[in-house]
């Protein structure tokens, strides 16, 4: 079936938008996605007719909007393969979820002299959290390389893990060089060493099919707001085995059993790890985010973005000067470059004024920069709702930074 990019944009009324009298060329999808009339409509329903707390009370509202928040929750069970919707949790984000790891599997499971292994190219937030568990528990954080291209370096990684390994935590797709890395082959050898691994999702799950069973994967996170969902939703999976054993990582109502001065005990799983009013409105309206997507269908989401980022790297390529960083064969549909001694902000401010929408800067990734002593880069994140027209934008527009700053 060929992929009806003008059919999709229609779904998305920001798009529409013109920003200094021009169209707006989206291409910062690696912050946010836009959100589909599906999932506006979900969240605008449900503050219109079905708002009530979950889980507290008898009433028809509040009954009908727990059903809401669970059916959600199996929708995300679904869409990415767990095994039990009690392995899935809900929470603010991807961050949120990757905390609540770091700090909850922390507590069981690190002692000090313990080994937390991450690689060079995480998100801070997948970075951050567990240096704070290490700095707490005295344990060390050791880190996968990568190579010019982009690319996990896999024997220095297989040389990293030790009997002192507690667990890895690893993107499943570089925010900045696009690079899907070899998640399975990591855990596969993880696990060859009882080595549970939590795999960062939150730039996967929107271009590629998860299934964490056929991963095996121990946690895996994502955010909703990256997803084409809401802002302030994402989801902590975890396999039941660690759950189960990990202690709560926020106390308050809903995830409590019972509750007296002396002793608390906690609610099962998922609930022991939902405190307080969950945002289930989000909850809604990331469900009716996977649905969208799912009726549009991975494969081929896919498969056209894949088109997008081989027609933009060979026009960015063909930009005097231009430098793309991260250039491992499979990627998805990131550009991060530079052109020659032009400062990102330069660039992204008259892009801006054309009204292409691109993110310069670190990317909340300075390891990165780092590794290839840069201060940012320009970075375009395509979408399945982004065309060859937009892109031929950015080219023109480069172009014109040439002319202005080169
Ligand atoms: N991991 C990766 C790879 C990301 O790209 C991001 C967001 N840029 C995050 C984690 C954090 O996501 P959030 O800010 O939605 O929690």
């Amino acid at each position: 079936m060929e992929f009806d990019v003008e059919k999709i944009r229609q779904d998305f009324p920001i798009l529409s938008r013109k920003v200094y009298g021009q169209p707006i060329a989206y291409l910062d999808n690696g912050a946010t996605t836009q959100k589909p009339r599906q999932v506006i409509e979900t969240v605008r329903k449900y503050y219109e007719q079905g708002n009530a707390s979950i889980h507290r009370g008898i009433h028809f509202l509040s009954e009908q909007s727990t059903d809401t928040y669970e059916k959600a929750r199996e929708t995300v069970r679904r869409f990415i393969n767990a095994a039990s919707s009690s392995e899935i949790i809900f929470t603010s984000g991807a961050t949120g979820s990757i905390n609540a790891v770091a700090f909850s599997f922390g507590e069981r499971y690190i002692s000090e002299g313990d080994e937390v292994i991450i690689s060079e190219m995480e998100h801070h937030a997948n970075l951050v959290p567990w240096q704070m568990m290490c700095e707490r528990k005295g344990a060390r954080l050791k880190i996968i390389p990568f190579n010019e291209k982009g690319e996990l370096i896999f024997g220095e990684y297989e040389k990293l893990l030790t009997d002192k390994t507690r667990i890895v935590a690893i993107s499943h797709v570089s925010n900045t060089l696009g690079t899907i890395n070899p998640v399975k082959e990591i855990i596969r050898k993880a696990h060859e060493r009882d080595v549970p691994v939590l795999v960062d999702g939150a730039q996967a799950v929107q271009h590629e099919t998860i299934d964490v069973r056929d991963l095996d994967a121990d946690f895996y996170v994502f955010s909703g707001h990256k997803v084409y969902g809401p802002n302030g939703i994402g989801v902590l999976y975890g396999k039941e085995k660690y759950l189960y054993e990990m202690p709560p990582y926020q106390g308050g109502g809903d995830m409590v059993d019972c509750v007296t001065f002396e002793k608390t005990t906690y609610n099962q799983l998922p609930f022991k790890f939902e405190a307080g009013t969950m945002n289930y409105i989000g909850a809604a309206g990331l469900a009716a985010a996977l649905d969208y997507i799912s009726v549009i269908g991975l494969p081929g989401i896919r498969q056209y973005e894949h088109s997008l980022l081989e027609y933009a790297t060979m026009k960015l390529m063909s930009v005097p000067g231009l430098r793309i960083y991260g250039l491992a064969p499979e990627k998805i549909s990131i550009l991060s470059f530079l052109m020659d001694d032009i400062h990102p902000y330069d660039a992204g401010m008259v892009l801006d004024k054309l009204g292409i929408a691109v993110r310069t800067g670190t990317h909340c990734n300075q390891p990165v920069m780092d590794h290839y002593r840069i201060t940012g880069t320009l970075r375009a994140c395509l979408a399945f709702y982004n065309t060859t027209g937009e892109i031929d934008r950015l080219y023109e527009g480069l172009l014109r930074v040439i002319r202005m700053f080169g």
